[in-house]
């Protein structure tokens, strides 16, 4: 049996989730899903943001959905996310974005880079260590060449770099483009900051773009502005042995309560979350609906709209049972 853990987290994680596991369970009606508090409510509850227990739980499911959790600036408090993705090795993160225009998708290296977590905070001097290996960087290369073959776009792959500042990067940059050469595809090299205006001006350019873990990460939250903003974008979190599926967005406290959020990127979450699981027809019939609802207008204010996150939510699971 299919064991799908759900995990809400904090904030509007509560909000959209809800809405995404309902199409899940539509799709998936002999799941056994499995709802595992962790995060920051958490942490204020008992003191720990994510127990050993969740950890295991997590570890025996067949994937995650997971909301947001929220990361204090304290500097004692260790992201959750974080150590979730270095304790499944949810080496690759993949962040497709998607609108009419726009086809691209963006990979991530999710377990090292800046967020390697070595850091030494002090008084007057704080460091954070960068840490770029060649397996990382290896096989980061290879699911971005296995993801741009797939696409058969004909589009090069970008490799998303600074190593003419930051030198561990030469590094990343040189295994991206032995592991793209071995298999015979064309690579397009380019510095980071520029790559992020680039894309931008003319997103038709781009198909699969590979880089490091804080650059993956600023450069997809630049990338919501092609798409209607962060309520949009989904994501993978995908490793050997595990997978976790979650919006881009974080938790959101400004807005979180209200019934407002948009849970497009939550309930485009849940269909990577089926395609992974070899449910392709189905997760193409949840971004029709998702289409369908937004030519309808029914959308949230973030796009414009009045709805709330339950009406665009079960406006997306009528469109899909209209269709079934
Ligand atoms: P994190 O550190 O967890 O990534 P963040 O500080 O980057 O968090 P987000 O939660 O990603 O913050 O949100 C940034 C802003 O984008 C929020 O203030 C919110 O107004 C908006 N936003 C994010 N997600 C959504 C959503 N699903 N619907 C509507 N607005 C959103
Ligand atoms: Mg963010």
């Amino acid at each position: 049996m299919t064991k799908i853990a759900i995990v809400e987290g904090d904030g509007i994680g509560r909000e959209v989730i809800p809405e995404a596991e309902k199409i899940l369970r539509f799709f998936l009606p002999n799941a056994e899903f499995v709802k595992v508090e962790l995060g920051f409510d958490q942490w204020k509850k008992t003191g720990s943001a994510c127990s050993k227990e969740n950890m295991t739980t997590l570890k025996e499911m067949d994937a995650v959905l997971f909301g947001a959790v929220t990361t204090p600036p304290d500097p004692e408090y260790k992201s959750v996310l974080l150590e979730i993705r270095h304790e499944l090795d949810l080496y690759a993160n993949i962040r497709p974005v998607k609108s009419e225009s726009v086809d691209l998708v963006i990979v991530r290296e999710n377990t090292e880079g800046l967020y390697s977590g070595i850091e030494e905070i002090g008084e007057d001097k704080s460091t954070t260590l960068r840490v770029i290996t060649k397996a990382g960087s290896r096989r980061i290369a290879e699911k971005a060449c296995s993801l741009n073959i797939q696409r058969n776009q004909n589009t090069p792959l970008v490799i998303g770099h600074k190593a003419n500042v930051l030198k561990s990067d030469i590094l990343f940059r040189d295994t991206c483009i032995t592991v793209a050469e071995s298999q015979n595809l064309p690579v397009r090299s380019m510095f980071i900051d520029a790559l992020c205006l680039d894309v931008l001006l003319h997103p038709d350019r781009y198909d699969v773009i590979v880089t490091t873990n804080m650059f993956g990460d600023i450069l997809s939250d630049a990338c919501g502005y092609l798409t209607g903003g962060l309520g949009m974008l989904p994501s993978a979190n995908i490793g050997e042995n595990h997978a976790l599926f979650e919006p881009v967005h974080g938790s959101a406290p400004d807005i979180a309560g209200r019934n407002i959020a948009n849970p497009i990127a939550a309930v485009r979450s849940a269909a990577m979350l089926l395609e992974y699981l070899g449910m392709k027809t189905e997760a193409e019939k949840i971004e029709k609906a998702v289409q369908q609802t937004l030519s309808l207008r029914i959308v949230t204010p973030d796009l414009g709209g009045n709805a709330s996150t339950r009406d665009v939510g079960e406006n997306i699971l009528a469109k899909i049972s209209e269709h079934q």
